[in-house]
């Protein structure tokens, strides 16, 4: 579904990604982990082009990815994106939030978006707040808006990244609770995350990043248990004692 290969970014002198080189394959669950400003988020927002890569290759469902308007249209539909901060907007209903993309993006009729829209907020667990405004809501709960509106698009691969790192304690587990749903339901998914009992869990593979550069993928059990890489070590045993 994914292909990056030997791809970097730089912002201006700054060499965010070194050499990357990531396959994922339909149904995969993949984690990805590593200190603040490691690259995580830069990379995954390669991979639906919010940033763009400087040189190296990107292929989803085998199509190479480039900054024309056709190919960002056919990469926006197949790729759902979940950011920290929600970014709902804010003068919209949730159900309007959830109904937008669907009658500007994919042609959909009002009513069948409305519909489609009232499943998915029932699929996260937030109809009763339908007809309520993203600031009359929790954190926890505008995440998984966040999440039905991504899905409102029908996307084949979703991209979370750090969805419970703005939350309080009690509201992570909710949303963590909606991810790992997905992923029963077989939705292709990176996630961005040091959630690591939703990774040991939920995920087929955990990567781990440092400097911009991927220091090791491996299966979480193997990663958790003996990590190859002393600083998958050294970072693993700073997050248990915090
Ligand atoms: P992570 O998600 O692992 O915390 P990021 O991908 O956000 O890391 O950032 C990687 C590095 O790139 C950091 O040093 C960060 O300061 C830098 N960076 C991220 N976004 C920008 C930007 N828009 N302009 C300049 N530097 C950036």
């Amino acid at each position: 579904m994914i292909k990056v290969q030997a791809l970097n970014k730089w912002y201006d002198s700054y060499h965010a990604l070194r050499d990357i080189h990531l396959t994922v394959k339909k149904g995969e669950r993949i984690v990805i982990c590593g200190p603040s400003g490691s690259g995580k988020s830069t990379l995954i927002r390669c991979i639906n082009q919010l940033e763009k890569h400087q040189s190296g290759s990107l292929m989803v469902f085998g199509e190479q990815v480039d900054d024309t308007p056709k190919s960002l249209l056919a990469l926006r539909k197949q790729v759902g994106m979940c950011f920290q901060s929600f970014n709902l907007f804010p003068h919209l209903t949730v159900l309007e939030n959830c109904v937008l993309p669907q009658t500007t993006n994919l042609g959909m009729s009002e009513d069948a978006a409305i519909e489609t829209a009232l499943s998915l907020l029932e699929k996260v667990k937030i109809q009763e707040q339908a007809n309520k405004y993203p600031n009359q809501l929790s954190g926890g709960q505008q995440q998984r808006v966040a999440i039905a509106r991504a899905l409102s698009m029908k996307p084949k691969i979703m991209l979370f990244d750090e969805p419970t790192s703005a939350l309080d304690p009690e509201m992570i587990a909710e949303v963590l609770d909606v991810m790992t749903d997905l992923a029963r339901e077989g939705m292709t998914m990176i996630c961005v995350t040091h959630e690591m009992g939703f990774a040991r869990k939920v995920a087929d593979r955990v990567i781990f990043m440092d400097q911009g550069q991927i220091i090791e993928e491996n299966h979480p059990e193997v990663f958790f248990s003996n990590p190859e890489s002393p600083r998958t070590r050294k970072f693993l045993d700073q997050l248990i004692q915090h």
